[in-house]
């Protein structure tokens, strides 16, 4: 049954507040990499979480109607999850499909069968271990086969606030006021 204009409307706006408030969340940005046999498909998300430690799992929500959502419900192999650096934007731009984005040449990394974003922060090669429904989105939880970082100092993530990328900013002091001392 189609519901009165008027409800719609509502309907809309609130959904409108409700991305609206999501937008305050700042995020690193990552790439979901498959190979499906023919070929790599990427998908720029900035909903990658750390879930648990052991097993070491991983997850992203992903939009239903879509390509990486149909070659996620059938994987059965492995796919990658790359954290961009904050010199990677147009990665990012490229996997979102966004309409200014330029063709570019990613240069992947392989370690069996799996692709990853080939300079990126840090990435990890999983295997589905569940799914869950998510509204539009389903949650797809991974777990963490191999793994790779740069902990080099320069070594900086790419951050999604309000729909623009961003640097790190400024490093604060903890909570109690006092100055954060490295431990290393
Ligand atoms: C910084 C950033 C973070 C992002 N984070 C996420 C995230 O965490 N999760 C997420 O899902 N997306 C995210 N996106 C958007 C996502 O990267 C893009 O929508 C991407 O093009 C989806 O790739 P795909 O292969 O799944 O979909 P494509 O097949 O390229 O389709 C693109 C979009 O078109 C629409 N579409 C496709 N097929 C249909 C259909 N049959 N019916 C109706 N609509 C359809 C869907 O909205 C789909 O997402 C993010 C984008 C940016 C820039």
């Amino acid at each position: 049954m189609d519901q009165p204009r008027s409800a719609f409307v509502a309907a809309t706006s609130e959904a409108q507040q409700f991305r609206r408030a999501l937008r305050h969340f700042a995020t690193g940005v990552s790439v979901i990499t498959i190979f499906d046999g023919a070929e790599v498909h990427g998908m720029t998300a900035s909903s990658f979480t750390s879930v648990s430690l052991d097993p070491p799992l991983c997850s992203v929500a992903v939009n239903k109607p879509g390509r990486m959502h149909e070659l996620l419900l059938a994987a059965d192999g492995h796919y990658g999850l790359s954290i961009l650096r904050n010199d990677q934007g147009h990665i990012a731009d490229y996997f979102a499909r966004r309409p200014w984005s330029v063709p570019i040449d990613v240069k992947l990394d392989w370690s069996d069968g799996c692709p990853t974003i080939a300079g990126s922060l840090a990435w990890f090669r999983c295997v589905k271990w569940s799914e869950y429904d998510g509204g539009d989105h389903t949650i797809f939880v991974g777990r963490a086969l191999d793994h790779g970082d740069d902990d080099s100092d320069d070594a900086a993530p790419l951050l999604w606030h309000k729909s623009q990328y961003h640097d790190l900013g400024t490093q604060l002091a903890r909570g109690d006021g006092k100055a954060v001392v490295d431990p290393h």
